[in-house]
């Protein structure tokens, strides 16, 4: 049995690593142990460490209970700080000495990174995502080598390392694994599966602390690749080839079998209108229960990791996952009731880092159950998402009658630029026709296109709600080259050839206040965005205080004041307003800033200049 590290560094993200989960299925087929990480390995490894040496101790001294030490243990070994041992030495005897010699040891080793050879990783797979967390993503590598048995073992796969596999590999030496893992030869091993075709390990997602936001979805593709090459995606790159079918009924159903019964269906097809199976695809899909209209009959997920504890597999992840759930639902109950629920968990929870075994969690359960009826069961409707957009050039009146078949909430129709409105008008009245009318899209900025672009495309999902009564949300997305050669890909820092900084920081702190996404209410959007091209601009020549702090700007009148004096300095001296555009004061002559002060002043008010006005209305004062 090899020991495994699945590894996603510590950035926030909607999906899952479903590159890792594959990964996890094939290695538990082979009898291998897995352990899923994100963000701190010192701390898992710390815990680890404690008891690996606890076990130790107990062989020197039989009498010590593991329970009653393991949290000092593990705090010691974080801190260092003394207190810890003192506690570790009441709970032991005789060979305290010998204990107290080993835990220094221990933790000076483990300050210096000096990994112990018995806790070292047969192998250890890292993932990666965008380029723009580059920074995170190499300093995770580097992190991360000590702990690995041999080097030669060690992976880095996903988005980011497939686009920039040089640089990766250059920098950090470990190798890199491109594209999709077609083949288990690929990392070394004597097999040669095809692992992208493993059904996901869902449930080592309960090992870790984050929560996707996605967690409770089938994430699957029913396709891979795509037909076009547009320049701004990563596509062509990853999945360079594209398949046409892939039958997802058998990886649901799976699922269904081995893990939490999930409410939504994402799928992350790049093109799926492209396929010729798209008829046999919307089959499959409503045969795995997500018709129009499909509701599922859900336990909670208390109740659902009880009864997979209690089936025997995967039993290390739905102990954490239910040791997680009891500790919550403790949380939510009244003071008196967590009376109650606390004496019981005393009774079974003897530490607070190490999670208790299957037994003690289901005898747990079983009594929190016989006092307060816990086994409840929830109906909720279930969604279907091709998340990743359809293509507008291939919708028809028959592929939407098809979608309008299954349970499509949103259906998110790609509206990449202006130039293809008439294609996407077509689709959003086909749509409509067939009474799909959640929709949603991304729309691409700073790419090729112009600012007057966005609004258009922004304003014209307004008018096509209106129309057809829809509801559409936009969602705006800045493009970042995924690979260029500035290295802007690792800051973000892109500016496209039609924008500058001014508008795209302007942008952001509009979209701040809306959370990211535009709504069809004609009067928020016509002032977050202003009622036509011309006041557009105008916005995103405002001082960024003043787009945030919209309300109190305009109360105090400095909106207007503003608005005059730029409206006057564009007629008569237009070159000035392109000082703002670079969005540095500092190079502005001095000689402009003195001619244009009292203009230029407004740039120089803060958010907490505002903020201040607002505090000292006392609006935001707590009373006494
Ligand atoms: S159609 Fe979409 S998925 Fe295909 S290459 Fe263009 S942007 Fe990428």
């Amino acid at each position: 049995m090899k020991r495994i590290l699945l590894y996603e560094p510590r950035y926030k993200n909607k999906y899952p690593p479903l590159g890792l989960m594959k990964l996890s299925s094939y290695h538990k087929t082979l009898g291998d142990e897995v352990i899923f990480v994100k963000g701190n390995i010192k701390e898992v490894y710390l815990k680890q460490l404690s008891v690996y040496l606890v076990d130790r101790f107990t062989k020197i001294e039989n009498d010590i209970i593991p329970e009653t030490i393991l949290d000092n243990v593990f705090y010691y070994l974080k801190t260092g700080r003394t207190i810890y041992l003192e506690a570790i030495e009441n709970n032991v005897g005789f060979f305290f000495p010998t204990i107290e010699s080993w835990l220094r040891k221990a933790f000076r080793d483990a300050r210096k990174n000096k990994i112990i050879d018995d806790l070292k990783w047969d192998r250890i797979y890292v993932t990666t995502l965008f380029t723009f967390y580059w920074d995170i993503t190499i300093s995770s590598i580097k992190e991360l080598k000590p702990y690995i048995k041999n080097s030669s073992n060690m992976f880095v796969g996903g988005v980011m390392a497939s686009v920039l596999s040089e640089e990766i590999e250059n920098i950090t030496g470990v190798q890199v694994v491109n594209g999709l893992l077609t083949d288990s030869k690929r990392i070394g091993l004597t097999t040669n599966d095809n692992i992208d075709l493993v059904t996901p390990d869902y449930s080592i997602l309960h090992q870790i602390s984050y929560t996707y936001p996605e967690w409770d979805s089938y994430i699957t593709y029913a396709t891979r690749g795509c037909i076009r090459k547009c320049k701004f995606c990563a596509v062509p790159i990853i999945e360079p080839d594209y398949v046409s079918y892939i039958d997802i009924k058998k990886t649901v159903k799976e699922i269904d079998s081995k893990y939490y019964i999930r409410r939504k269906l994402l799928l992350l097809d790049n093109n799926v209108l492209a396929s010729p199976f798209f008829k046999d695809i919307i089959n499959d899909i409503i045969e795995v229960g997500f018709f129009r209209g499909a509701k599922l009959k859900q336990k909670t997920k208390l109740y659902s990791f009880y009864l997979l504890l209690k089936k025997g597999t995967n039993s290390f992840e739905y102990s954490v996952a239910l040791w997680k759930e009891i500790l919550n639902f403790v949380k939510q109950l009244n003071l008196s009731n967590k009376k109650i629920a606390s004496d019981i968990l005393d009774k079974y929870f003897k530490t607070d880092n190490f999670v208790p075994n299957s037994f003690s969690l289901i005898q747990c359960f079983e009594e929190l159950d016989r006092n307060f009826d816990i086994r409840k069961i929830t109906y909720k409707k279930r969604t279907v998402d091709f998340n990743q957009g359809i293509d507008s050039r291939l919708c028809n009146e028959e592929n939407m009658r098809l979608l309008s078949k299954i349970a499509i909430q949103p259906l998110r129709i790609a509206f990449d630029h202006w130039s293809l409105r008439d294609i996407y008008i077509n689709a959003i009245r086909l749509s409509a026709k067939y009474k799909i009318r959640n929709l949603s899209n991304y729309l691409l900025y700073n790419f090729e296109d112009k600012p007057e672009d966005l609004w258009n495309r922004l304003e014209l999902n307004i008018k096509l709600c209106e129309e057809f009564d829809l509801i559409i949300y936009s969602f705006p997305m800045r493009y970042s080259p995924i690979n260029d050669e500035q290295k802007l890909y690792q800051t973000r820092k892109y500016i496209g050839k039609n924008w500058n900084r001014k508008y795209i920081r302007a942008i952001q702190l509009i979209l701040n206040s809306t959370k990211g996404k535009v709504g069809r209410n004609r009067s928020f959007f016509e002032r977050a965005f202003g009622k036509n091209i011309s006041e557009f601009f105008e916005i995103l020549h405002m001082p960024d205080s003043y787009i945030l702090l919209r309300d109190i700007a305009e109360k105090e009148g400095l909106t207007d004041n503003w608005r005059s004096l730029y409206r006057e300095i564009k007629e008569e001296d237009p070159e000035i307003i392109g000082y703002i555009e670079n969005y540095d004061l500092s190079l502005i002559p001095d000689k402009i800033l003195i001619t244009y002060k009292d203009f230029f002043n407004h740039y120089y008010c803060k958010y907490d200049d505002l903020l201040s006005i607002k505090l000292n209305e006392g609006r935001y004062r707590k009373s006494s």
